[in-house]
């Protein structure tokens, strides 16, 4: 089926972007195109029909990233393969490294973005997973001026995020972590490679020299409307060497954490099982890799 039909603007600038968004008006869907791997299959299928499409791929600086100061800053049109195979992102950000590896397929991440990835809020895409594990914060622009929303609130529902009709997201900024030895782990579960996950577990840890964990992050994507963190799980093991046996233990307060519902692809049921195994792996996996 071929898309509706809709107006095309090719913007040159943030500000106009987010003009053309709010001169479109209340009412119709008008809609930003980044690297159109969602966007445009949803217009072919006519699952989405924008009657305006703005398209930010030619705006000057709206990609790259940039390492210092403690944060990693991924502009919003940043390509995914990009920022998979980037040295500031393999260094300081690898468990988003990692997480990249399982978005989609090389082809989609060739033209695929960060910023599209993080505003279309799949609850089972890895990047707004490692977003909501790192607290990374996330910078739109409107007609407005400019905000700042941490990844813990950007999130709102499946496909729904705090992003407003008339704003732009620009950036991405994830804090690296400092101290200690760290170690990360990414698992997910998915019916084919490039498939979305059915469950995806994210972790991050930092060990002191004497093997206590001193900081640990862990979260879950596919088992609620949004990805979620662990906090119960994570406070039992800040403080605590990670054996097996502490690591098991926490992992019973996931089912408390989760909303898991059943699809066409899983039961709720399956989902709750896999997110504990899925993260007990994430975990030890990074457990390893700081240890080493
Ligand atoms: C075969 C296939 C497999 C896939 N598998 C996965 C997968 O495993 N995991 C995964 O996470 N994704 C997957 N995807 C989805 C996709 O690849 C991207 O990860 C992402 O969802 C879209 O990024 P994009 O730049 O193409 O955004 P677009 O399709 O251009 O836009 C997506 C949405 O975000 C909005 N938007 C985009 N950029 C901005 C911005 N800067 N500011 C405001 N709004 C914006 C658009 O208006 C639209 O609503 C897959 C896609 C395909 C086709």
């Amino acid at each position: 089926m071929k898309a509706a039909e809709f107006d095309y603007i090719r913007a040159d600038s943030v500000a106009a972007a987010c003009e053309a968004l709010a001169a479109a008006g209340p009412g119709e869907e008008h809609k930003i195109v980044a690297g159109g791997q969602t966007l445009v299959p949803l217009m072919a299928m006519r699952l989405a029909r924008p009657s305006l499409l703005v398209d930010i791929d030619g705006i000057p600086g709206l990609d790259g990233i940039d390492a210092g100061d403690g944060v990693v800053a991924v502009g919003a049109m940043t390509r995914q393969r990009a920022a998979e195979l980037s040295p500031a992102i393999r260094g300081e950000l690898p468990l988003l490294a990692k997480a990249l590896r399982f978005v989609g397929h090389l082809q989609t991440r060739n033209r695929g973005t960060v910023g599209g990835s993080l505003v279309h809020g799949d609850p089972a895409a890895e990047i707004p997973l490692v977003a909501v594990a790192l607290d990374a914060e996330l910078e739109a622009e409107g007609t407005g001026g400019r905000r700042v929303c941490p990844a813990d609130g950007f999130f709102e529902a499946p496909m729904v995020t705090a992003i407003a009709p008339d704003e732009c997201l620009v950036e991405a900024r994830f804090p690296v972590w400092t101290g200690g030895r760290i170690g990360t782990g990414f698992r997910e579960v998915a019916s084919r490679q490039g498939d979305f996950a059915i469950v995806a577990a994210a972790a991050q840890v930092a060990l002191d020299p004497d093997g206590t964990c001193s900081r640990i992050a862990a979260a879950l994507g596919g088992v609620a409307p949004r990805p979620v963190r662990i906090a119960a799980l994570e406070d039992a093991l800040t403080g605590a060497r990670l054996d097996d046996g502490a690591i098991d233990a926490a992992l019973a307060s996931v089912e408390a954490a989760i909303e898991p519902d059943d699809d066409l692809h899983a039961t709720a049921a399956y989902r709750g099982r896999v997110a504990k195994v899925l993260l007990g792996r994430a975990i030890r996996e990074a457990r390893d890799e700081a240890a080493a």
